[in-house]
């Protein structure tokens, strides 16, 4: 049986278990708090109870996303991880199509705000084929593709923590942004999820890194896709907007579009921090954020 408990795991997830707990003490949240119209934006990135570490019925994310006002919403939940076994880190390949059916119900079955089919998956050397192949079975409506694993090791995983111990992190930030380069030419993603995951502990290399992001985003760029604008890292040990200024604004040198997530957890997550996002994009100069359909991009005017 799946726990209900929300705990933090080898995601980008912000603490679900602490948010919902903040919620019920009756913190407002975040977003209305901001006093901000979110008509016009999107959150890309929902999770739901299937992989094991998120709370809440798909229903409640919807309801919390009308209320904010989003046009749009995304489930994007996490796929079957198929390079180990754990089942608080992701759904399992049974429950694929479950998840599919239950989004696209949902989406049949709702108006006021868009809902669209996604799913994270991992990049993950030497699986790409394979994941290419259960993906094609499907229509989503996107496909994000995130980094957590460098080499099988979890880095975002507060349970694995101690593995930057003693790492020389240039190497590290190196090979991160090595294999980010590679899941963008991999063909199997329309958006990159929080692209400069890395920095979620805080564990920061001294030397440069611009060349790391630069060359990593040459490579984003020729492939085509997006990278997402995720919130999830205000609430994180690095408490800042995943990717960080610098990175945008390498991103907007070479026209690489964006799309917009709070990587919820919980219901009362979605459009978290979106105050925060929107003026970063707008201090960075983008005029634009990415919509999916059908594996499609659009772009459209981020609101005024
Ligand atoms: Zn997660
Ligand atoms: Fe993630
Ligand atoms: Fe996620």
């Amino acid at each position: 049986m799946r726990s209900l408990v929300a705990r933090e795991k080898g995601c980008s997830a912000p603490a679900a278990g602490k948010a919902a707990s903040g919620a019920m003490r009756g913190s407002p949240p975040s977003g209305i708090l901001e006093g901000m119209d979110m008509s016009g934006l999107v959150d890309y990135h929902l999770h739901t109870p299937r992989c094991g570490h998120a709370v809440g019925d798909l229903e409640e994310y919807v309801a919390r996303a009308l209320l904010l006002g989003l046009s749009e919403v995304g489930f994007s939940d996490h796929f079957p991880l198929l390079h180990l076994r754990d089942s608080t880190l992701s759904m399992s390949l049974e429950e694929l199509p479950h998840y599919v059916e239950e989004v696209n119900h949902l989406a049949g079955s709702v108006s006021g705000v868009r809902v669209r089919l996604g799913i994270e998956v991992d990049y993950v050397p030497g699986y790409v084929e394979r994941t290419a192949e259960i993906l094609s079975a499907y229509a989503f409506d996107y496909v994000m593709g995130s980094v957590h694993f460098l080499d099988g090791w979890g880095f975002d995983d507060p349970r694995y923590v101690e593995g930057y111990r003693g790492r020389d992190l240039y190497a590290l930030w190196a090979r991160y942004f090595q294999v980010l380069g590679d899941a963008a030419e991999s063909g199997l993603f329309d958006v990159l999820a929080h692209p400069d995951l890395i920095k979620k502990f805080g564990y920061r290399p001294l030397g440069d890194v611009t060349p790391l992001y630069e060359s990593c985003l040459d490579r984003v760029a020729a492939a085509g896709l997006a990278v997402e604008v995720s919130t999830a890292g205000l609430s994180k040990p690095v408490g800042e907007i995943y990717p960080g200024e610098e990175f945008l604004r390498l991103c907007r040198r070479r026209e690489i579009p964006v799309t917009l997530g709070s990587d919820a957890h919980s219901p009362e997550e979605v459009g978290r921090f979106y105050g925060a996002a929107v003026e970063l994009l707008r201090r960075v100069g983008y005029t634009e954020i990415a919509f999916f359909e059908r594996r499609r991009m659009k772009l459209a005017p981020l609101p005024a």
